[in-house]
C-alpha cells in the first residue's frame, strides 16, 4: 500500500510513502501518521492512498508510525483545509496545522495514571498483625478498604504521606493491587464549565418557533447542504430553536457543531444543552471547546470526538475544526460577530468556513441573530440561504423603545463635559428606589482614552506605534494598547509644558465614578477586560448580579452578549458615537448591531425595560433604527448605500498589507506591485492605495496597506498567490493577505 501524505513541515507539498503490511488495515484518507523526512520525522495526514506519478516506487520510504487508528481527519475536513488553503491564499500545512490542537500534534497524549484498589480483604487478625509489624502498610490498606472505588496512586500516597515502597510493599502482599487507567480531563473543574445539567420540561414554543423548528427537522431529514439563517429579535427564543433542531439532529445519529462568539459567556446554554440531551442519549458528553482549556482537556475532547464517543461540542471559531463523524448540524449563534474572523493566518471567518464544512459534509448550517450581517442577509434576499423569523419576543413581550438622549444640548446646558445625562440619572435613581437593575455600556476600556493638551493640541503617542496611549489611573501610567509599552503619565504637558491636560474620552473607571456621585448607597461593578483578567471575577460577578446583590453594572460590550438578566429593566448606552466614527464601511452596522443588542438586556422578565442611549449625532441612521430594533429598514438602507459604493456584500475586499523597517523602500515596492496587479488583473480588481496604514508604525516597522475590491473573490486569491509568488521582494519586506477582513482599522 501506497499513500500519499501532506507533511506538517513548513511547506506545501505532497509526498509519498509505503505503508507496512501489519499496519495497512490502520490507515485511511485523513490518518495522522508519523514520516521521515531527510533526516527527521515530521506528522503529516495521508491525503490519498495510491503510488505518484512522476517517482520511482522502489525509492519510496515507509510511513514510520501511525499515530491514531481512526482518522484524525474525516474526509469533509481534509476537504475544507484544501478549500481553506486556497480561499485566504495559505499553505495547507498552516490550515491542517491550525485545525489540529496542538495537544494532538505534539502528543499531550492519552494521560495514564495508575491505581489502587483493594486485592485480597484482610482479615481483623491480620490487619492487627499488619499495624504492629508495618504501620505505614496497615495505613495505607484501611484508607483503601474505606473506599468504594479504585484511587488515584499518586493523589492516595502525597494525601497519606507515604512513600512509593509502602504501596509496593503491600502489592507484593497481594492485599492492594494496581492497576492503569485513563484519566479523563473533561473541563468540569473548569471556571467557564461547572458541567451542571438544567433538565426540567422545555417550554412549550411558539407558533413562529414550532414552524423555524418544522423546517430545520425537514431540512436535517434531507441530509443535503442547506443554509438557513434564523433572524429572531433578542429574546425570541433563538437559543430554544437550535436546542431543537439540535437534539433532533443527535436523535437522528449525526453529530453537531455549535458555534458561539464566547464560551465564557455561555454556561447557561450549555447546562440547557446538556439536559435536552440527556433524556436521548443518556451519559453522552456534549464536548465544550474554549481557549481556557489545558492541553490534556483539549486533547480528551477532540480524542471523544473523533473516535464518535462524543457527538456534540459547543466552541467559539476553531471548534468548526472538530473531528467530528457524521456531521448533520451546524449552528453559528450570532453570525454577525466579528468574533468569528481570525486576525492570524489563516485569517479565516468561522462562519464562512461553517457554512462551507456543511457543504462539503451534505449538511444543514443555521446561522441564528438579532442582527444578522449584511452579507448573510443579502444572501437571504437572494434565495440562496433560506430566511426563518422570529418577529417578537417569546410571550409576545414588547421590546423596548430607545431613548435617544441628545448629549449637544446636555454639555450645553451644563456648561462642560457631561458623563450622564439626567434622563439617564433619574431612570437609574428611579430603578435604584425600585429595586430594579441597571446595567451601562460603554464603548472601551481603561479609565479614559489619550492625555490631550488642552493649550497646544498635543496628544501623546507611544513611539513605536504611533497611536494615542491610554491613560489608566490605577497606577497613573500611559499604555500603549498594541505593543504593550508603558510610562508614568507627565503631569505636565511634555511639548509646551502646560499643566492643563484633558484626559479624553470615557472609560468603564470613569462611568462608575459618575455612578457612584448620583447613587451613592448603590452597589456598582465594573466588568472590563482590565478588571476581569482574574478567571474567576468573570462569574462571581455575573452570578452576584444575578442574584440581586449588584444595582449598577458597568461594562464593555462584553457583557452585552447573550445574557439574560430578568431584573434588569434599564440599559444605557453612555457613547453611542465611538463605534459610528470608526473609518469603517461597516460602522453604522456595528453601531446598529450594538445597539440592538444592547437594548435587548432590558426588559427581559415580566417588567418592561428601558433604554437610554447618550449621543452626540442623534440623526444617524444606525441610532434612527435601532430605535425601534428595525432591521429591515436599517438593511434596506444600508444596502442601498453599500450598491452604490460598491463594497461589501456586493463585492469582496481584500486587505493586503506590506510592513519593513524602511519606509521608502515599503512605499516603493508597494507601489511597484500595485502596478504590477492594475497591469495583470486590472479588468477584475479595483485598486485602492497603496497607503500608510492608520496606524503606520508597530514595534518600529513600518506599515503600507492596499485594498483590492472584487466580484470574483476565488479567482483573484489564486491569481494574486501566483503573482505574488513570481514578484521579486525584498527579503525584509513582510505581506499579509486577508481576505473578507471584518475591521477596516
Ligand atoms: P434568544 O436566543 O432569541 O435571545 P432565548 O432562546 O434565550 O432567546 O429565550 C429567551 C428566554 O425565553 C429563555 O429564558 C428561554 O428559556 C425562554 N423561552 C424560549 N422559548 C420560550 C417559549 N416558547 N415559551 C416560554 N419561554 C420561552
Ligand atoms: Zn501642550
Ligand atoms: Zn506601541
Amino acid at each position: 500500500m501506497i499513500v500519499g501524505v501532506h507533511p506538517l513541515a513548513g511547506f506545501d507539498k505532497l509526498l509519498h510513502y509505503r505503508v507496512p503490511e501489519s499496519r495497512q488495515g490502520e490507515v485511511h484518507v485523513g490518518s495522522l501518521v508519523r514520516v521521515p523526512i531527510v533526516n527527521r520525522m515530521h506528522l503529516g495526514i495521508v491525503g490519498e492512498i495510491g503510488a505518484p506519478k512522476d517517482f520511482p516506487i522502489e525509492k519510496l520510504k515507509t510511513v514510520a508510525q501511525v499515530v491514531y487508528p481512526f482518522p484524525a481527519f474525516p474526509a469533509d475536513l481534509l476537504q475544507l483545509a484544501r478549500w481553506m488553503a486556497a480561499y485566504y491564499a495559505c499553505g495547507l500545512d498552516v490550515v491542517i496545522e491550525t485545525m489540529l490542537p496542538a495537544a494532538v500534534r505534539h502528543g499531550a497524549g492519552l494521560k495514564h495514571e495508575k491505581w489502587l484498589t483493594v486485592h485480597q480483604k484482610l482479615s481483623a487478625e491480620e490487619l492487627e498483625k499488619l499495624t504492629k509489624r508495618a504501620p505505614q502498610q496497615a495505613k495505607l490498606y484501611r484508607f483503601l478498604e474505606q473506599q468504594f472505588r479504585p484511587q488515584q496512586k499518586s493523589l492516595v500516597l502525597s494525601r497519606l504521606g507515604l512513600g512509593a515502597a509502602v504501596a509496593a510493599a503491600l502489592t507484593k502482599r497481594g492485599a492492594i493491587r494496581e492497576e492503569i487507567r485513563r484519566v479523563e480531563r473533561v473541563a468540569y473543574a473548569d471556571e467557564w464549565d461547572t458541567g451542571e445539567i438544567v433538565a426540567g420540561v422545555p417550554p412549550a414554543l411558539n407558533a413562529e418557533q414550532r414552524a423555524a423548528v418544522v423546517a430545520l427537522g425537514e431540512a436535517l431529514k434531507c441530509e443535503k447542504f442547506e443554509v438557513k439563517l434564523l433572524h429572531g429579535v433578542t429574546g425570541s427564543g433563538k437559543t430554544e430553536v437550535y436546542l431543537h433542531a439540535i437534539h433532533d439532529a443527535i436523535e437522528a445519529g449525526g453529530s453537531v457543531i455549535f458555534l458561539v462568539p464566547e464560551v465564557a459567556l455561555t454556561p447557561q446554554t450549555v447546562a440547557r444543552l446538556r439536559g435536552r440531551l440527556q433524556a436521548i442519549a443518556p451519559g453522552m458528553k456534549t464536548v465544550v471547546w474554549h481557549s481556557h482549556l489545558s492541553e490534556g482537556e483539549r486533547f480528551d475532547g477532540w480524542l471523544a470526538l473523533a473516535t464518535g464517543e462524543a457527538r456534540v461540542v459547543v466552541g467559539a471559531r476553531s471548534a468548526v475544526f472538530a473531528p467530528v463523524r457524521n456531521l448533520r448540524l451546524i449552528v453559528v449563534d450570532e453570525e454577525h460577530e466579528p468574533a468569528y474572523k481570525q486576525d492570524e493566518t489563516p485569517r479565516y471567518h468561522g462562519r464562512d468556513v461553517a457554512v462551507m464544512r456543511a457543504k462539503l459534509a451534505n449538511s444543514l448550517c443555521l446561522l441564528g441573530s438579532a442582527t444578522p450581517s449584511l452579507e448573510s442577509y443579502s444572501n437571504a434576499l437572494s434565495g440562496k440561504y433560506q430566511l426563518l423569523q422570529l418577529p417578537q419576543r417569546v410571550d409576545a413581550r414588547k421590546l423596548p423603545d430607545i431613548d435617544v438622549v441628545d448629549m449637544r444640548i446636555e454639555v450645553a446646558r451644563s456648561r462642560g463635559l457631561t458623563t450622564l445625562s439626567r434622563q439617564l440619572v433619574n431612570a437609574m435613581q428611579a430603578r435604584f428606589e425600585r429595586r430594579e437593575q441597571t446595567i451601562l455600556f460603554i464603548n472601551r476600556r481603561g479609565y479614559s482614552s489619550s492625555m490631550l493638551c488642552s493649550e497646544c493640541g498635543h496628544i501623546e503617542e507611544c513611539p513605536h506605534c504611533s497611536i494615542a496611549m491610554t491613560y489608566h489611573r490605577t497606577d497613573e501610567t500611559l499604555r500603549c494598547h498594541l505593543c504593550g509599552s508603558e510610562r508614568p503619565a507627565p503631569a505636565v504637558c511634555p511639548k509646551c509644558r502646560s499643566v492643563k491636560i484633558r484626559w479624553r474620552g470615557l472609560g468603564t473607571q470613569r462611568v462608575e465614578e459618575a455612578v457612584k456621585r448620583v447613587l451613592p448607597r448603590a452597589r456598582i461593578e465594573r466588568m472590563d477586560t482590565d478588571t476581569m483578567s482574574k478567571k474567576n471575577r468573570f462569574r462571581q460577578v455575573l452570578s452576584e448580579f444575578r442574584a440581586g446583590k449588584i444595582d449598577v453594572l458597568v461594562g464593555t460590550q462584553m457583557i452585552g452578549k447573550g445574557l439574560d438578566f430578568p431584573n434588569v429593566t434599564l440599559v444605557g448606552l453612555v457613547d453611542a458615537d465611538i463605534s459610528m466614527h470608526v473609518p469603517d464601511f461597516r460602522a453604522n452596522e456595528r453601531t446598529f448591531q450594538l445597539l440592538v443588542q444592547v437594548a435587548g438586556r432590558a426588559g427581559r422578565g415580566d417588567r418592561a425595560g428601558e433604554v437610554v442611549v447618550q449621543t452626540f449625532t442623534p440623526q444617524a441612521e444606525a441610532i434612527q433604527f435601532s430605535r425601534h430594533a428595525d432591521f429591515i429598514g436599517f438593511s434596506e438602507n444600508e444596502l442601498k448605500i453599500r450598491r452604490d459604493f460598491k463594497y461589501p456584500p456586493f463585492r469582496h475586499l481584500i486587505h493586503h498589507l506590506f510592513r519593513g523597517p524602511n519606509p521608502e523602500k515599503l512605499a516603493f515596492f508597494a507601489e511597484q506591485w500595485a502596478r504590477r496587479v492594475e497591469k495583470d488583473l486590472g479588468d477584475r480588481v479595483e485598486l485602492r492605495g497603496p497607503v500608510p496604514s492608520p496606524i503606520e508604525k508597530i514595534k518600529d516597522e513600518y506599515r503600507y496597506q492596499l485594498w483590492y475590491f472584487t466580484p470574483q473573490v476565488t479567482k483573484v486569491v489564486a491569481e494574486l498567490a501566483k503573482l505574488r509568488a513570481e514578484f521579486a521582494w525584498p527579503e525584509d519586506i513582510v505581506q499579509v493577505l486577508d481576505v473578507d477582513p471584518v475591521n477596516l482599522t
